[in-house]
């Protein structure tokens, strides 16, 4: 089990900061096991206690795991001078310590994995393990056979190295195509350079899958849920 400290406790589930908690403490506002407690280093056991704070039960989750539909015109960062960023819009966090799983672009929709799991995080993102990320595109022109081919055989995209193959499915090819590409990196403005070096310009974009998770179509763009215990066991 763990043990932390009651004011650290409290603090993690957003009951406010540190010296907040602390006074609340000091004012006999919490108690532990029903008991009226007023040292904040006093240790608490996560399973085994029960933390009321101005007479609500303060339950203790260590990771959180939400699905984001990002929406157009938020940053993938935890905190911007400027702009709204996808931690921002997890209205009922408890933590404070989220962070996005990878970045889309802020014109970039779709899947995103809000948690405070590094671990979990490391190993989504990690090279080494060649995760699919499945974007849906529209694209300018016709995208064509000879596009799939390059695709599948790499693509020059002004790095060292080729792209590794990405798998391009034609929805539909018209004036502006349709498609879906699956692709195991993550480099900068990955999809829109593969495109770019097809001549193609990508108008919308979208990730609609990441390892096993796929993008809940329920939520439109700016909605969120927490991930089911399902979702969590496929991705650990
Ligand atoms: N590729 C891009 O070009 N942009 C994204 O946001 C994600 C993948």
């Amino acid at each position: 089990n763990m043990k932390l400290r009651l004011d650290k406790y409290l603090a993690d589930m957003g009951t406010g900061t540190r010296s907040e908690v602390k006074k609340a403490v000091a004012k006999g506002q919490v108690t532990v096991n029903r008991e009226v407690v007023k040292k904040p280093e006093t240790k608490i056991d996560t399973e085994k206690d029960t933390v009321c704070c101005q007479g609500m039960i303060v339950g203790y989750t260590e990771y959180e795991y939400y699905m984001l539909n990002k929406p157009s015109g938020v940053v993938s960062a935890t905190e911007d001078k400027r702009d709204r960023t996808v931690v921002d819009l997890i209205e009922s966090k408890r933590r404070k310590d989220l962070f996005p799983v990878g970045r889309l672009d802020k014109d970039t929709e779709g899947l995103l994995l809000i948690t405070n799991d590094g671990a979990l995080a490391h190993r989504l993102l990690s090279p080494k393990k060649h995760v699919d990320k499945v974007y849906y595109a529209e694209v300018s022109g016709k995208v064509t056979k000879e596009d799939v081919d390059a695709f599948a055989g790499g693509l020059d995209i002004g790095e060292e190295q080729k792209t590794l193959p990405g798998k391009l499915e034609i929805l539909e090819s018209d004036e502006i195509s349709r498609i879906e590409l699956t692709i195991q990196e993550g480099k900068f403005h990955q999809v829109k350079r593969m495109f770019q070096a097809v001549d193609k310009e990508v108008v919308y974009l979208k990730r609609i899958r990441m390892g096993p998770l796929l993008l809940d179509e329920t939520l439109a763009a700016g909605e969120y849920r927490e991930l089911t215990k399902e979702e969590i066991a496929q991705l650990c």
